[in-house]
């Protein structure tokens, strides 16, 4: 074999140097000291004689045992990516990715971007010929398929988290599964921190199929193996409320601050659901601290915080502080936090529900599952014996929860995952290799959309030049086809590539640019509660009539306006560091554009433009008004839901007569989000063949 031998036991002999007391010391720990004390530390050499005998290694081992940080280290000194090779290693969140990566750069004493790089949609931070270690995160190493379909540059690929079954990971592993046919040599570790390893390993068994160059000797064992690290967490106290709480938010508040009251030190964790009930919990919890908040240090977690927060939840409280985190789901199993020994969990979390039926999409407030309430847990025994307070009874718990999440394909629309599969050249989307299928329904209505948006045509190929597959996977495709490609999967979401590529006729494509890329970021406002009059006010200073695409248009031009002011941002409620992200996005975009012949127009004050090209790209969503007893309500053409404007759209009382959104939320009804008023006769003009037929 070409591969290094996995490193022979005394190259190792140092062993774990002595029990660990408590890892409350690990601030007095060098880093050398505290990865030998990490548990995967000891299966080190089992790791990589697996690695090098098998195809594909599943680790499975709870978070915090070192299995993202370590393991990719332990490939590189085995001389796993020696020569020209890398070692990828795929996350679902993008600032898993990020924290991740700043953490194994510092481990092994080089700057971020060398040795170690990472990369996350728009942003690539590595360095060829040098980075021996990517993180990424599961979709962007989909993306690099487009280029490299059977990714030879890497010699291992790891896919972490592979317990959240997103759906990016699920399709990441049905791929991998095809380039593992192709690619015998490459090597596969799937890591999760639950055990739900046999079906995994039931995928990935290759070792019945029938293959030439069985014969081949130095070739790994198609036989998946399992390793189990042994975890060394501490016992957790769990506590649950007798009677059902009816404000989860409050109850998340007032609990944590007894905590505070009644119990010795140690750092407390809160989950909730979202960067709204993050920054209210914020607010709540500075409001009520107010006499005994001297002893609090309370930071937010969640997907979009700014890197320089990013830093601060990692790093250790101000002397005689106790650090209070209140985090969204990321802090379940993505990324580890030292110091905590206190958990509060809602027991909710927001997730993808789709609707085949209505063909909606909509964020949920909704329960975890029993897995997920025992990931969360687990938690608070990292450094010690700890407690998690839970805000449901027990008897919820035990018979309401679902024992595992269902997988997010079967909960998700599946139209930008379709139409990446179809751009990797797969034809055959019904009979793709999926760990758990999605319902065909749900298949069947991605399908249509594509149609409807032209990018399928009826026999559901890509259109020319969109097509031009010639093999399974794409090995070639003209200039055009792929830089068109390029676009639809840049921008994740199909109907804002088919709005930005609409712009062009329509003269507009410098704003629709912006609009583009303010919908690629998290959010453009900071919306803590606290500031909730402010926050309402900016808004109306920026409110378009047309909608709240045209208002991130105004938004980014008096930013511009500012000077790019980080100041001016703070005054308007306006996150600064996703005006950056906008900017950024903005000009990757704009050189795409160019790349593809698109010439940036400027449609100046003519606003209908604009308007015409977002109808372009989410006509499958226009919505009609109606008036009716139960108050303003909106219809959706297609799969007739009725539905609201969101209150924090700017048309949240404007109501006009037809509207396109682009997402929807489910809470006590289904609202929607990112509105812009239209034109009804657009709609046919744009879509004849889709609006016809529905009259
Ligand atoms: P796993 O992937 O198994 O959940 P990790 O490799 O993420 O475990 O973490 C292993 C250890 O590395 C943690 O217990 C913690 O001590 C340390 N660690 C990880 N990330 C950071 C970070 N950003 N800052 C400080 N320490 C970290
Ligand atoms: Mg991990």
């Amino acid at each position: 074999s070409s591969y290094p031998s996995a490193a022979r036991d005394d190259d190792y002999s140092e062993g774990v140097p002595f029990a660990m007391p408590s890892s409350y010391q690990s601030g007095y720990m060098s880093i050398e000291k505290q990865r030998q004390s990490l548990p995967i530390y000891k299966q080190q050499n089992s790791l990589l004689y697996l690695v090098e005998n098998t195809s594909t290694t599943i680790v499975i081992g709870e978070t915090g045992s070192g299995k993202t940080t370590q393991i990719p280290q332990y490939l590189v000194k085995a001389g796993w990516a020696d020569g020209n090779q890398l070692i990828a290693c795929t996350q679902p969140r993008r600032i898993a990715v990020q924290t991740v990566a700043a953490r194994v750069a510092e481990e092994m004493h080089v700057n971020l971007g060398l040795e170690v790089g990472y990369s996350i949609r728009f942003e690539e931070i590595s360095t060829p010929g040098v980075t021996k270690i990517k993180y990424l995160t599961d979709g962007v190493l989909i993306r690099e398929m487009m280029e490299d379909p059977l990714l030879t540059k890497y010699s291992v690929i790891m896919v972490d988290e592979a317990h959240e079954r997103s759906v990016s990971t699920d399709m990441l592993l049905g791929l991998l599964k095809k380039i593992q046919r192709r690619r015998p040599e490459l090597r596969l570790i799937i890591a999760s921190a639950t055990i739900q390893a046999t079906s995994i390993a039931a995928f990935f068994d290759n070792s019945k199929q029938r293959q030439l160059v069985d014969k081949d000797k130095s070739l790994p064992s198609r036989k998946p193996a399992i390793l189990s690290v042994e975890g060394r967490s501490h016992t957790v106290l769990i506590h649950y409320v007798e009677e059902p709480v009816d404000d989860y938010l409050r109850a998340a508040v007032s609990t944590t601050l007894l905590i505070h009251k009644m119990e010795p030190s140690g750092d407390i964790l809160v989950f909730l659901t979202g960067q709204d009930d993050v920054d209210a919990a914020l607010q709540l919890i500075s409001d009520e601290a107010e006499n005994g908040s001297e002893g609090i240090f309370v930071l937010p977690l969640y997907a979009g915080l700014p890197r320089s927060d990013q830093e601060l939840v990692f790093s250790p409280a101000p002397r005689g502080k106790r650090k209070i985190i209140v985090s969204t789901n990321i802090a379940e199993t993505s990324v580890t936090l030292e110091g905590i020994v206190y958990v509060v969990d809602t027991g909710f979390s927001k997730q993808r529900f789709y609707n085949p039926i209505a063909d909606v999409e909509a964020l949920v407030v909704a329960p975890i599952s029993r897995a997920s309430a025992q990931q969360r847990a687990g938690r608070a025994g990292r450094v010690r014996p700890g407690k998690c307070f839970r805000l449901y009874t027990e008897d919820f718990f035990m018979h309401e929860m679902q024992a595992e999440a269902v997988p997010e394909v079967r909960r998700s629309s599946l139209v930008s995952t379709i139409l990446q599969l179809k751009a990797l050249g797969i034809d055959n989307i019904m009979r793709f290799d999926w760990l758990a299928s999605p319902p065909a329904e749900t298949m069947v209505r991605a399908l249509e959309l594509l149609y409807a948006i032209g990018v399928l045509d009826s026999d559901a190929k890509l259109t020319s030049p969109l097509g031009l597959q010639i093999a399974e996977l794409p090995l070639s495709c003209n200039h055009a086809g792929r830089l068109k490609l390029l676009i639809f999967s840049t921008m994740k979401e199909p109907m804002v590539a088919k709005m930005l590529l609409a712009s062009a006729a329509l003269g507009c494509s410098n704003e629709v640019l912006t609009i583009s890329a303010s919908l690629s970021v998290q959010s453009i406002w900071v919306s803590g509660k606290g500031r909730l009059k402010e926050f309402d006010e900016a808004r109306e200073r920026f409110a378009a009539a047309e909608g709240d695409l045209i208002t991130y248009l105004n938004v980014y031009e008096a930013f511009l306006a500012s000077k790019k002011s980080a100041q001016w941002c703070h005054q308007n409620c306006i996150n600064f560091q996703a005006m950056k992200q906008v900017l950024d996005i903005r000009a990757q975009l704009s050189r795409l554009l160019q790349r593809l012949g698109i010439p940036l127009k400027s449609s100046g004050k003519e606003i209908q433009a604009i308007q015409k090209a977002v109808a372009s790209g989410f006509f499958v969503n226009a919505s009609q008004l109606e008036v009716s007893a139960e108050g303003d309500l909106y219809k959706t053409v297609r799969g007739g839901l009725k539905i609201s404007i969101h209150p924090s759209s700017v048309l949240f009382r404007a109501t006009p007569k037809w509207v396109v959104f682009k997402s929807v939320m489910l809470t006590d009804r289904h609202y929607m989000r990112e509105v812009t008023a239209i034109d009804p006769a657009w709609l046919t003009e744009i879509a004849p063949h889709f609006f016809q037929c529905r009259k």
